[in-house]
């Protein structure tokens, strides 16, 4: 089956810019405070509000990144491991209590590494399946434009914020 051609540069642009920790939308803008400037495991472990340039938020709701700290950080760097320890057993035998296992041992770190873009990926990836940022036409017709509103009508504007919908 061929892959239609503009859905595939899209992945890939979304993963390539995971890989180098930017925003999603724009590419452009860091996510997480550069290395060098890390004080603190916050810092390392937080992204950034949201994206200065294109107004990307990177989190979009609080246990955001939960998903990808247990499902692409904890289940990559243990997959791989699980995989690694199964290989050596199957193709070595070691006896059980040999110190192969010590080889577990670089785990927590390459976690702790892996997990920018681990949050990095997942972000991209929640962008791509399910867009943030969408056309204003598509987010009035969508139904979240309404859902704020629900309680009172819409031409009640006694605030003066503008509706999506009015425009
Ligand atoms: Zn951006």
């Amino acid at each position: 089956m061929k892959v239609p051609r503009y859905q595939r540069p899209a992945a890939w642009r979304f993963i390539r810019r995971a890989m180098a920790l930017r925003c999603p939308e724009c590419g452009v803008s860091p996510i997480f405070v550069p290395w060098r400037k890390v004080r603190s495991l916050f810092d390392w472990f937080t992204p950034l509000d949201g994206c200065p340039r294109c107004g990307y938020a990177f989190e979009r709701e609080q246990g955001y990144f939960l998903l990808s700290i247990w499902g692409l950080n904890y289940g990559l760097v243990g997959g791989i491991f699980l995989l690694v320890a199964l290989w050596i057993q199957h193709r070595y035998n070691p006896p059980v209590r040999s110190a192969w296992w010590l080889l577990l041992l670089p785990m927590p770190v390459l976690s702790f590494l892996f997990a920018r873009h681990a949050k990095s990926l997942f972000l991209a990836m929640d962008h791509y399946f399910d867009p943030h940022v969408k056309p204003p036409s598509a987010f009035a017709q969508d139904g979240q434009a309404d859902e704020r509103d629900l309680d009172r009508p819409i031409d009640d504007d006694e605030d003066g914020r503008e509706h999506l919908s009015g425009s």
